[in-house]
Parts: C-alpha cells; structure tokens; sequence
C-alpha cells in the first residue's frame, strides 16, 4: 500500500483531545491533544514513567482518561470496551495461547467473531504466510524461538483485519540481532497490510528507524510530535535533544534576536548566529551541539579551536571522544571511515570546529 502523498488529505484515525490520566492524585499523562492517521506508523517514545503505556491502553480500552475524548474514525469510543473497538494489541509478552497450535492460536480472535469456517482457514494461511511461519503451523507456542512467538502474536493480532494495530514495546524480549531484524519485519508489515500501527518503545534507534512520525512523551506532556528527521535535527526542548541521540549542552548568553536568527556568546571565546524562529529568547539559554556535528583535525570546518582529547571510547563503527577546551569538554563522534586510520589518541592536540547551522538554542 502506498504511503501517504503530501497533496492528498488525511483520514484521521485516532484524535486525542485534551486527554489526561490520574492514578489517584498523581497525573500520569496531562491535557494530550494529537491526531494519529490512517496507514501511519507512529511511535511514542520516552523514559520509563513518562506515561507511554498509558497512554497505548486508553487507545486499546483498557484505561479510561480521566477528562478529554478520543475519536476512532470520528467514532467517541471512550468507555467503549477493547473488543468492541476495532483495534488489537500486541505485548511484549507475546500472551500466545500455549496449548493451541499457531493455526489455533491465529483462528482463535476469528472464531470469536464468528468468521466462516473456509474464510477463517484462508486468513489463517495468509497470515502464517505473511510472517513467514507456514512450516510451523501445527507446533506450539513453547516450540519456537522468541522471534517466532512474536511473529505468530502479530499474526493473531493482524488477522481480524484492525482498523490500527497497538504494540506494546514487542521486540524488547528479543536480543539485538533478532530487534533489529523484526524492526525491518514490522516496517514491512505495516507497508503490506495499510494498517495503522501505534508502537510503544523508550529505544530511540526503534523509533527513528521504523517510524513515519514520532511523539516523544516526557513528564506526562507531549515534548514534540514530528518526523523522525524533525525530532532529531531540530528537536524543539532541552528533553528533546538530551533524550533522542547525544549532545552537548551549555549555558550561552543573547547577544541578539531579530525573529529570525540568533547570536549567542559561546564559552569558546567568540560569538554564534544561528537560526532560531519564535519568541524571544531569555537573556540566558541553553546551546546543544551534536557530537557528530564536530569535525576534527583535517575534517575542521567552521569555528576553529585548539583543543585536547581526554577520552576515546572506540564503538567499532565509530569513536567517542571528549575533547578539553580550555575550561569546557565537548563530546566529539567520528565515523571509523578508512580501516588503517586508528583515529586520535588521548593527550593529542587538536584542532575541532562546527558550523553555526548545527546549533540549537532552547530556553532554560
Ligand atoms: P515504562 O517504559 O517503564 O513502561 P511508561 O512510559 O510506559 O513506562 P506508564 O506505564 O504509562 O509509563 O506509567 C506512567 C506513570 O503512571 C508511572 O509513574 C506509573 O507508575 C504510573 N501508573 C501507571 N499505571 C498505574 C496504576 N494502575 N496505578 C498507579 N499508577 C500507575
């Protein structure tokens, strides 16, 4: 199914108006207003606690906000119970039925609703199809591997045909080869079958890799809702760019503001304009440089300096380094490019630099 094209308007598939959550005094998620599309692949992202799964089960049904109304397909379903709406979940636990074959455990949401029985046989096979697990129709949950029981979940939640498909971080029981590989698996799921699917993880490299859009959630708020490009490039908040990726962050002093650009005095010595739209910043604010936006000796672009590493931390396809400024230390990544290039050594001299456009400035 083709992905969304730009001039072409957007059927909404959830809207979320000004929902919040109370768990007795304390308030979980506050005044969420966002909408989810038809076909989307959304994420919501953030740390443990800040309300993420809440938010998914009130989607599901099994959570009620505490004010504020949610629509599916323009549909208000809040108090309408899970298997009345139209949407499936799959957790992380897989939650398979472990005396039932695969067959049976696909069939078995078919059955429920009553599906005839030579519609339920060729869904069952398609669907096994689809998560390439045919050869295994007949063996029991207990007889795969955690890979395979989470493909079979996806299949059981896939196979009544959900208007959207919520998932409850399902790859964090899998080890980093087998995540990496079902996040190409999921992708390609969602682009087969049209499906919305609204994932639920804290691993940012899931949510940047996989998703159309992500929501990063953060003390109960929404912090951004965007692409994952826009999050990252141009994350809105300090929480934003401290949570998705690295960075390094100082407190500057506004020299000037025109609405358009900013220039801010560095603690390196000299002064940075760069973009900034909105309102006016404080007098004080807070820089953040990208490790990776860095250059190094010969890769020195932009404002030079004269500085020392500290620290290496080689990661195989790239090193970390802390390079010493005088009375500050900026954290420096490096692509490993040319395999005989060993990099920098701790105590060398270097000269570092970074282009203007890469700074973001946020208030405190
Ligand atoms: P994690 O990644 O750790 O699962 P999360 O972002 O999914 O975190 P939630 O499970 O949505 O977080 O919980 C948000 C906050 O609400 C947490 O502080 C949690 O302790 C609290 N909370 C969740 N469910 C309940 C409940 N039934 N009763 C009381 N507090 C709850």
């Amino acid at each position: 199914m083709p992905k969304h094209v730009p001039s072409m308007p957007r059927r909404k598939a959830f809207e979320l108006r000004n929902v919040s959550k109370k768990f007795g005094t304390f308030k979980a998620l506050a005044d969420v207003s966002f909408d989810i599309y038809d076909n989307e692949f959304i994420t919501l992202l953030g740390p443990s606690g800040c309300g993420k799964t809440t938010l998914l089960r009130m989607l599901a049904g099994f959570e009620t906000p505490s004010t504020g109304s949610i629509l599916l397909h323009g549909n208000d379903i809040v108090g309408l119970p899970p298997h009345r709406r139209n949407v499936n979940t799959v957790f992380q636990s897989y939650a398979l039925f472990p005396h039932m074959t695969l067959e049976q455990n696909i069939a078995f949401g078919l059955e429920n609703k009553k599906w005839p029985l030579d519609k339920i046989r060729a869904r069952v096979a398609e669907m096994l199809k689809l998560v390439h697990m045919t050869q295994f129709a007949n063996r029991k949950p207990q007889q795969l591997s955690g890979g395979q029981r989470q493909r079979v979940a996806l299949a059981r939640a896939l196979a009544p045909e959900p208007e959207v498909l919520l998932l409850d971080e399902p790859l964090s029981a899998l080890d980093l080869k087998l995540r990496q590989a079902m996040r190409e698996e999921l992708r390609s799921l969602q682009e087969q079958t049209g499906i919305t699917f609204v994932f639920v993880t804290h691993d940012q490299a899931e949510a940047l890799d996989m998703s159309d859009r992500i929501c990063v959630l953060g003390d109960g708020l929404i912090q951004q809702l965007g692409t994952p490009n826009e999050i990252y490039e141009n994350p809105e908040n300090r929480f934003v760019a401290d949570f998705i990726g690295e960075s390094n962050f100082f407190e500057v002093t506004i020299k000037r503001f025109n609405g358009k650009t900013v220039t801010i005095s560095t603690p390196f010595g000299f002064d940075v304009t760069t973009l900034h739209e909105g309102t006016k910043p404080k007098d004080t604010a807070i820089m953040s440089l990208r490790p990776e936006k860095i250059g190094i000796a010969q890769h020195a672009i932009g404002n030079l300096m004269q500085g020392i590493i500290t620290s290496r931390s080689y990661m195989g396809g790239q090193t970390h380094y802390v390079v010493k400024l005088g009375n500050t230390a900026l954290k420096v990544t490096r692509q490993n490019e040319a395999s005989g290039n060993s990099g920098f050594n701790i105590g060398q001299k270097v000269r570092i630099g970074f282009r203007s456009d890469d700074v973001r400035i946020f208030s405190q």
